[in-house]
């Protein structure tokens, strides 16, 4: 009731489902009732959830807010999807979300808009904009989001949520509808790290369908959370963490709001018995151009699936095939999606490959190496999500590279492929909430949930 009397100010579901939603509701109600919920795993037995539209769904449309999706309905569940509903969860639909996942606003949505619940005149972040303000306008206790270079913890970081984006190859990309594949990962959004820990929990876990799946045993990641450090004291549960602090998170363009929000929870985290360092990440800037190379590249190729013939949208009057090629992707994909089909050919094609794909390549590669030189020093690395609060509608709507300049503090851990959440700190200009990011090594996701729980 609460998603068809408010989503309407909103925009964050591109489709609900009440009448499915009650019948496995119902389902949920019997497991509950033959003593399910006791039992190891059952803790997300009715629990109201919804997907990022990016993941495919048998029971309900999928459009990766996309128009050339229109009407797509897919013959199978994203194994996210279907690990979620095996342990009980209730999905009552699909969330918006910036077509096929390139953007940081979801004003890249071929459908509408999302309204950012704490002001309505400001944007919810992107790409899994609907995820987020969903549930930071509580009509959904979690929802799915993915992360290819920012996309759950900066939309989580703009509506004062948690969202985790685990180690690359953590949750299965079998049936998430692929944008830049080296680095797409998904992971949940929700109002705590202990709730994303019981979520991610169900979410992840090798998948022989997916040839980047990690081939490691399930883990429990809420027994990792509330696993006690060695050394931690009932009043300093973080005794002996050292946190990173990278000093190009911390350029002078940082506003000055988001500075102290941040600083505000490093002070917490100081008072909670960690100690913090000073690290360098010496080519941060550089993830810009690399991920906007990299990204588009991948997505060029993945996007040529959409010709027509076998998904969605097709062009209803050509001449012939290739005729039916270009009009069917003219109408079908928004304005930054062929932007970044176009750079993406422009630098895979014979005579710029090596300019610019194979430069990217190898920075990509020197960016994980800085990672790796900062984690002898520290633990887990901290900063901002992103160098502001969460804008206005409209603004840098037209300006694709002030949008990626954005992108900053979000993508060097994308690249590196390391796991990465945010955690709300505070609230900056205008009242808008600010999330603090905390990087971890390679798997080290319990020791951020045990940190951002510490935290909450
Ligand atoms: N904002 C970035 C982009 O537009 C990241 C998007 C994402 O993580 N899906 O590509």
């Amino acid at each position: 009731q609460r998603v068809q009397t408010s989503d309407s100010q909103l925009g964050a579901f591109l489709h609900v489902d009440a009448e499915h939603a009650l019948a496995r509701a119902r389902a949920a109600d019997a497991r509950l009732a033959a003593g399910e919920g006791a039992q190891a795993g059952g803790a997300l037995i009715g629990v109201p959830l919804a997907h990022k539209d990016i993941f495919v769904t048998a029971d309900m449309p999928t459009t990766a807010g996309s128009k050339i999706l229109a009407g797509y309905r897919s013959p199978f569940d994203a194994t996210v999807v279907a690990r979620l509903n095996a342990a009980g969860t209730v999905s009552l639909g699909k969330l918006n979300c910036d077509e096929f996942a390139m953007g940081s606003a979801n004003e890249n949505s071929a459908y509408q808009p999302v309204a950012n619940p704490w002001d309505a005149s400001r944007v919810p972040g992107g790409s899994s904009g609907g995820s987020a303000a969903a549930v930071a306008a509580r009509l959904l206790p979690a929802s799915t989001g993915t992360d290819t270079g920012g996309s759950i913890r900066q939309p989580a970081s703009f509506t004062g949520i948690t969202g985790i984006k685990p180690t690359y190859g953590i949750c299965s990309r079998y049936g998430m509808i692929a944008f830049a594949s080296s680095l797409d990962q998904a992971g949940p959004m929700a109002r705590s790290a202990e709730d994303c820990a019981l979520l991610l929990s169900a979410m992840s876990g090798f998948d022989e369908r997916d040839a980047t799946s990690v081939q490691q045993a399930p883990q429990d990641f809420h027994a990792q959370m509330l696993s006690a450090r060695e050394g931690a004291t009932a009043a300093q549960p973080l005794k002996g963490l050292r946190i990173g602090l990278p000093r190009e998170f911390f350029p002078a363009a940082l506003s000055a709001d988001v500075n102290s929000a941040v600083r505000a929870g490093l002070a917490e985290l100081e008072k909670l018995g960690a100690t913090l360092v000073d690290v360098s990440l010496p080519r941060t800037e550089l993830a810009i151009p690399v991920y906007y190379i990299i990204a588009p590249a991948e997505a060029s190729s993945n996007l040529s699936r959409f010709d027509g013939v076998k998904f969605g949208h097709r062009a209803a009057q050509f001449d012939d095939l290739l005729d039916m090629y270009k009009k069917t992707r003219a109408e079908g994909f928004g304005a930054e999606v062929k932007r970044r089909i176009m750079i993406g050919s422009y630098v895979l094609s014979h005579g710029y490959y090596d300019a610019y794909y194979l430069q990217a390549q190898k920075l990509r590669r020197m960016i994980a190496d800085d990672f790796q030189q900062a984690f002898q020093h520290c633990d887990l690395i901290a900063g901002p999500v992103a160098p502001t609060v969460a804008w206005k509608h409209g603004e840098g709507k037209d300006d694709p590279v002030k949008a990626y300049l954005a992108d900053i503090f979000t993508l060097p851990g994308s690249l590196a492929g390391l796991p990465g959440m945010s955690v709300p700190v505070g609230l900056g200009e205008g009242g808008m909430p600010v999330g603090l990011q905390l990087l971890g090594n390679y798997f080290k996701e319990g020791q951020l949930l045990h940190t951002a729980h510490a935290l909450q």
